[in-house]
């Protein structure tokens, strides 16, 4: 029997998003735009008022600014992982700020957006980072087209399931708990250290070659940076 592919449906219980912004234009629209039946938005113009509210609720996900009147929303985000909270942490940066962006992902933000942006753009990466974080702690990776049931060590692209060698499991894997950023080669290899012989660079390019012929959709990509590593890349 084909193992029937999880369910990713967001729409069960209503999202609750945390907003950390103190320019009064920019979260009203934020509230208006990401609130509704499927959403229920909380509001937070500072750095104080910000901790209050989190201690006392729980929430699916965190739009931070760093710019707050009473401190920075990076102090926020490292007291927030120093405690072990693994809320999605998605930062709202100048776009001329790169400092304070490198410093939010180093901090463990898990993504960023670059002001002025378009509310549509934030709803997706919203959404994109939730079903992420549900789906680790259900045991699921999705990215775009791509399910990964972690415990099962199955994988399915647009609802088929993948035939996957063990070493392809593995570095599959590897890439979708990293999706979007640079995975280097040497990670890679000690992915699969489990396995006694010893793993050349070239090994791992012949497996993501292998990978890649499995993967074929038009929004999911394994990209290769030269000199760094691969990335698994999706088009929302
Ligand atoms: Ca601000």
């Amino acid at each position: 029997m084909i193992p029937r592919m999880p369910d990713m449906n967001l729409t069960t219980n209503p999202l609750r998003l945390l907003v950390i912004e103190d320019d009064p234009l920019l979260a009203d629209a934020l509230c208006a735009g990401l609130g509704g039946p499927l959403a229920e938005v909380t509001h937070a113009a500072t750095v104080e008022r910000a901790r209050v509210l989190f201690l006392g609720g729980r929430f699916d996900l965190v739009i931070l600014d760093i710019g707050l009147p009473d401190g920075s929303g990076l102090q926020l985000l490292r007291q927030w992982r120093a405690q072990g909270e693994a809320v999605p942490v998605l930062i709202l940066t100048a776009r001329d700020a790169l400092d304070d962006r490198v410093r939010g992902l180093d901090l463990g933000a898990d993504d960023y957006l670059l002001k002025p942006f378009a509310l549509k753009e934030l709803a997706a990466r919203v959404r994109a980072l939730v079903r992420r974080a549900r789906g680790l702690s259900g045991g699921l990776l999705e990215v775009g087209p791509l399910v990964l049931d972690v415990a099962g060590k199955q994988a399915w692209l647009d609802g088929v399931l993948l035939t996957l060698s063990a070493r392809e499991w593995a570095l599959l894997r590897a890439l979708t708990e990293r999706a979007g950023r640079v995975v280097d080669k040497d990670q890679l290899i000690r992915v699969l250290c489990d396995w006694d012989e010893a793993l050349t660079p070239n090994a791992i390019e012949v497996y993501i070659s292998r990978l890649r012929a499995k993967l074929r959709s038009e929004r999911l990509s394994i990209r290769t940076l030269r000199g760094l590593g691969y990335l698994l890349h999706h088009d929302e």
